[in-house]
Formats: C-alpha cells, structure tokens, sequence
C-alpha cells in the first residue's frame, strides 16, 4: 500500500471527509483491521484565502509547493490538493515533486465519461466557476460545461466562504442550491452536475435529483486510495 500525501485544511470541514473516504475504500477492499497510510499536512485556511481574493497565486503556489516537498519528503508516494478552487495551482505543486499529484478535476472528468455524461453543469468557488483552469479540465476530456447564471454564483461563493467553510450548513442554503441544479438540467440541458467544490457534499448530493450528482470530494479521495492499493 502506498502512502498518500494530503494538502488538507481547504476547508479542514471537507479534510475530513477525505481521511474517512480514504480509509473506508481500503478497509473495504484489504479488510480485517487494515486502514490507510496517510500524511497529512493541514494549512490555516485564512491564510491561503487570503491569497485567493488578493489574487496572489503566486503566493498560493509557493504554499502549496513548499507542503508538496515536505510530504514528499516525509514518505508520500502519491499527493492530493483536497479542493478544487487550488487546482488553479495544481502545474507548480506537481512541478516541486516527483511523485504524482492526482488531478480532482481530471478524476471527474473520468467518473463523467464512464457514466455516459456528456454535458455537466458545475458548481463551486467563483474561481472555479468564472475561471478556465476547471472547466477546460473536463472540456479536454469532450465534456461541455454549463455554469450558473452570475446572482446563482454570487450566492453559491457566499455560501462556500460564510458557511460550509466553516461548518454551517442551513436547509435555505440546501433548496437554494437545489433550486439552480434542476434549472441547469430544465433550461441548460445538463445530464449531471459537478460538485465542484469539496464542501459541497457536506450541504447536497444525497437528495433525489432529477440529473445525476458527482462529488468530487468522493471521487478524488475514492480514486487515490484504489491508486495506493495498486
Ligand atoms: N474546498 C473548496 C474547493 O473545493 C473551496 C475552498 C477553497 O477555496 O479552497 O474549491
């Protein structure tokens, strides 16, 4: 089994899930008493969303390279950034290292194809969603992206940054998000919808739906544990 590297802490709410992921798939598949072999390396997230909505990248990119190293060097044989909205960094992490740093939008993108998706909807950060480093992801892969109309992602960031990111998570919050995915799939004509950021998962993604949800967070950390066992 090898042992996975984690840049956590992006939120450390949705961490959290990606330690109980990690650890259910190899429990599942080795059995007995068997769990993961984890690094994790966890930032105080007002840091980095400092450097977000400064626009310092640069800075975020140091970072993240800086934590990519030190996993490394700790015994990390595979890294993952856990979040989407730093994959916008995600060419200078892999360019620190020499193990592999698996792409969340990539592994989507994947999941995707392999259901028959051709057309998602996604959802995430402003960042994520305003910006060509995720959506060209899963475009390369020949999926057309929908995204929300400009007040559907104004709210959705709200919600990212003043709730999920710090824990609350609230049932007007849940029908609002609700609310945008069934009109993507009415008027955009979207087969799935991307929950493209880590927390996500924490608010929606269980309900009844009429168009298929993927959680990336389930999908990142599920695919790069079946990758240790390998
Ligand atoms: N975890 C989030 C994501 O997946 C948002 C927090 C962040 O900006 O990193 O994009």
């Amino acid at each position: 089994m090898k042992t996975i590297g984690l840049i956590g802490g992006m939120s450390w709410e949705s961490t959290v899930t990606y330690y109980q992921v990690i650890n259910t798939v190899v429990k599942e598949q080795l059995g007995g008493l068997h769990s993961a072999k984890i690094l994790l390396y966890s930032v105080d997230f007002a840091e980095i969303e400092r450097c977000q909505s400064s626009d310092d990248w640069g800075r975020a990119a140091e970072i993240l390279a800086d934590i990519a190293r030190r996993l490394e060097r700790a015994g990390a044989e595979l890294l993952l950034i856990c979040a989407n909205t730093m994959h916008r960094v995600f060419d200078e992490v892999q360019a620190a290292v020499s193990v592999p740093l698996l792409h969340i939008g990539e592994l989507t993108a994947q999941a995707l194809t392999e259901a028959g998706i051709h057309k998602a909807a996604l959802l995430g950060t402003r960042y994520v969603m305003e910006g060509d480093f995720y959506p060209s992801r899963l475009r390369a892969a020949g999926i057309e992206v929908v995204t929300p109309n400009a007040e559907e992602r104004a709210m959705i960031n709200r919600v990212i940054y003043e709730e999920l990111c710090i824990g609350i998570l609230s049932e007007t919050s849940k029908a609002a998000f609700l609310a945008v995915v069934e009109r993507l799939a009415r008027e955009e004509g979207a087969e799935g919808v991307v929950l493209g950021c880590t927390e996500i998962p924490l608010l929606i993604g269980r309900e009844k739906a009429s168009i298929p949800f993927f959680d990336t967070t389930q999908i990142h950390a599920g695919r790069a544990a079946r990758m240790a066992l390998e």
